[in-house]
């Protein structure tokens, strides 16, 4: 769908901080509209999340990872050197108010309104992909391929009809599998232990999510948007104008939208929004597997890492490092990621391995914050996406529009507002 430009959008001046998959198409969509837009991305930062991630369109993923009885789980998770959860000790601290609101999201009284404000965010989610894709060339670029959600016995599989059962509830499609040779026909060389799973067809993958934003920002450039070397430190505003102040110089515009993703927590500070954003730091490593197959999207439901396919490569990733911005890379969290899927696909091969880390934008009650500060209407923050930054980057791009455009949104706004973190 295209919108004609009006007189409003022609004239305004929007600046996005961020170039990651979120500042990226935020900026396809306003352009779209007419805005004049620049983006402007820090030189030489710490890679984007966007880059490495794991390139899934995890639409069937709508249950907020805060669950009712999250935190029997959790200690398990942590005093296990190899469990998909890990706080640094010298974190553990900073990360505690933070993990107060996460367990406090998991409460009855909160979580159905998540899940249902998750559903509805993902359900956007998969038609305004469709619509990107076909704006901008992306088809091409796309795996339809699904995936299946494996689970190690059949008591996890039995715990898990909770998640299955809010899938119905929302609509998603997915089929229960309960033996190894259905498991086998979907994806042959999964380890024999395997024989409980759950399919989703309408799961989506990139190629690969590094050429994924290339493509995006490449018809931003095309379409006449400017990408900028520059630091934002702070936003200032006067009567009807917004000053982004860089390191090296001042920026003028009429609204700025904050897309700078684990980053976003002190340029929204400066506006007075004390938003509770942390990093969940993951992990991955890519290879070239030999022969193997990979016919789908792979979950690992209970040890916290997929395998996905990305180019002609194999990328296993996932583990959640509650460790904050400036810590160093804790690679053997990869290597554990490595070894598990080793034994679970005993035929790969794992030929030249490349580690990565990035940094997942997180919220505590797992949904992002999108549209307008409670302090200042022309701030528009559009970060926060956790695990799912790539699934929701194209409806969060359209909501941002609207809330420019000062149009409804076709889905509730309240539940992604700074305001429901402010007294
Ligand atoms: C291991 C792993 C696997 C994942 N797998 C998936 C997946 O399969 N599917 C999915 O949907 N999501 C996945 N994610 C999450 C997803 O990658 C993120 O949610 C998403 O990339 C966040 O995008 P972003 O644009 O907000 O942030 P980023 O991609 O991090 O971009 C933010 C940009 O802002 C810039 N910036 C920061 N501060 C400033 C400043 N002051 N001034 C100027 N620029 C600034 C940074 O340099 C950066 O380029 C995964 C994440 C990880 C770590």
């Amino acid at each position: 769908m295209r919108f004609l430009a009006d007189s409003m959008s022609s004239k305004q001046k929007i600046i996005i901080i961020g170039s990651g998959i979120i500042g990226i198409s935020v900026g396809l969509a306003l352009q779209e509209v007419g805005f004049h837009v620049r983006i402007i991305d820090e030189p030489g930062s710490t890679p984007k999340a966007s880059e490495g991630n794991a390139g899934a369109f995890a639409f069937s993923d709508i249950v907020p990872l805060a669950t009712p009885g999250i935190m029997r789980s959790a200690p398990r998770w942590l005093f296990d050197p190899l469990g998909p959860l890990s706080i640094p000790p010298s974190y553990a601290f900073s990360i505690a108010p933070w993990l107060m609101k996460f367990w406090r999201a998991s409460w009855s009284d909160k979580f159905p309104a998540l899940l249902e404000a998750q559903a509805e965010l993902m359900a956007l989610s998969r038609s305004a992909l469709d619509r990107q894709a076909a704006a901008h060339r992306g088809e091409a670029l796309l795996r339809r391929e699904g995936q299946l959600r494996l689970y190690d016995t059949e008591r996890n599989f039995l715990e898990s009809a909770s998640y299955w059962s809010a899938c119905k509830e929302f609509g998603i499609s997915y089929t229960l599998l309960t033996s190894h040779d259905e498991i086998n026909e979907l994806q042959p060389g999964l380890h024999k232990r395997f024989k409980y799973a759950g399919y989703t067809p309408d799961w989506v993958n990139v190629c690969d999510p590094k050429l994924w934003l290339r493509n995006l920002y490449d018809r931003f450039v095309c379409g006449g948007g400017f990408v900028e070397h520059r630091r934002a430190r702070s936003l200032s505003f006067s009567s009807d104008t917004v000053t982004v102040r860089c390191d090296d110089d001042d920026l003028y515009c009429d609204f700025v939208v904050v897309a700078a993703g684990a980053w976003s927590k002190s340029l929204a500070r400066t506006v007075g929004d004390n938003i509770p954003l942390e990093t969940e730091r993951g992990y991955n490593t890519t290879f070239d597997p030999g022969d193997f197959d990979l016919r789908t999207h792979l979950t690992f439901a209970d040890h916290g890492f997929v395998v996905s396919k990305v180019g002609e490569s194999m990328r296993v990733g996932g583990a959640v490092e509650l460790g904050g911005l400036n810590a160093p890379p804790n690679f053997e969290r990869s290597r554990i990621l490595l070894s598990k899927a080793k034994q679970f696909l005993p035929s790969i091969d794992t030929i030249g391995c490349q580690e990565w880390m990035g940094f997942r934008p997180s919220m505590p009650d797992s949904l992002p914050l999108i549209g307008a500060s409670p302090k200042q209407s022309k701030v528009v923050y559009a970060f926060g996406h956790g695990h799912l930054g790539l699934t929701q980057s194209a409806a969060t791009a359209e909501l941002v529009r609207a809330t420019i455009l000062g149009k409804p949104w076709p889905i509730s706004s309240a539940p992604f507002s700074a305001a429901r973190f402010m007294p």
